[in-house]
């Protein structure tokens, strides 16, 4: 059985006090549900602050977004050695709102803030590989927009985006890749995918990793589900054959939420 991964993104919150206060709340989790991994991915400014907390417990420290150089004329960007320097473990990449893909721009979006955001399967690729070669588990997420699901693009948006992120990876390193489907309509909208639609998804993305480096790897391979996951559909979701995990925005910035969360899954007790 694949070991369930359950990561919180917390996204543009948190100051450094509340961030360090919400980790101490959490810090626990590795050693009460040691058959869980849980990282906890706190913004850049924050991540010295809650590593100090989370130091010497199981529960692994993660950035939400790296560059792919390693140093250079790169204003404003992060290197992966610099995520290791400071004892990030784990990294996301292509969140769909990195890719400019938001499931509800607010009022105030509009096309300067879209345009900032300009991930693409090419850049998602190189974040990955660079971060794989710093040593870095990588949580990369795939996912369609409402418009795509409802063209019935689904499948081939997703299995592109795994083929692009994927691409020239060796199959060795993929031990350390986890994949989320995040629906990008189920992002920040309350809205979570249907269980057994979730359950699918993940298999084609499975089925994909599978044409691209056999069935061994495909079934090694961890997919998390993440979009609007809450204490209240985590169990039913944790529990599909092909979900190992979760990647949790809004609720993993509430201690209790994120930690009954982390519990709901299969292989937590
Ligand atoms: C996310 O940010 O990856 C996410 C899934 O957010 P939420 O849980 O708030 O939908």
């Amino acid at each position: 059985m694949r070991r369930q991964i359950i990561a919180g993104n917390w996204k543009m919150h948190m100051l450094t006090d509340e961030g360090r206060e919400l980790a101490e709340a959490l810090v626990g989790l590795g050693a009460e549900v040691p058959n869980v991994d849980v990282a906890l991915c706190p913004p850049y400014t924050a991540l010295t602050a809650v590593g100090a907390v989370l130091a010497g417990s199981k529960v692994r420290l993660g950035a939400q977004d790296v560059f792919w150089k390693e140093k250079g004329a790169y204003t404003g960007q992060v290197a992966p050695s610099m995520l290791v320097d400071i004892g990030v473990s784990v990294v996301i990449v292509g969140h769909s709102e990195s890719r400019g893909r938001f499931g509800v721009p607010e009022p105030d979006m509009d096309d300067v803030v879209l345009a900032h955001f300009g991930d693409s399967d090419r850049t998602v690729n190189l974040k990955l590989k660079a971060a794989r070669r710093a040593g870095l588990t990588v949580i990369c997420c795939v996912g369609e927009t409402l418009a795509e699901r409802e063209a019935g693009d689904t499948d081939r948006v997703v299995t592109r985006q795994v083929e692009g992120a994927l691409a020239g990876l060796d199959a060795s390193t993929l031990d350390e890749v986890v994949l989320a489907y995040e629906p990008v309509w189920a992002i920040g909208t309350g809205k979570t995918c249907q269980t057994v639609e979730a359950d699918r998804v993940c298999g084609v993305i499975r089925q994909a990793v599978g044409v691209l480096f056999g069935s061994d790897c495909a079934e090694a391979m961890r997919i998390q589900y993440g979009g609007s996951v809450k204490p209240a559909n985590a169990a039913e979701l944790l529990a599909c054959p092909n979900i190992d995990g979760a990647l949790v925005g809004g609720a993993s910035l509430v201690a209790a939420d994120f930690a009954a969360i982390v519990k709901a899954g299969p292989t937590a007790a």
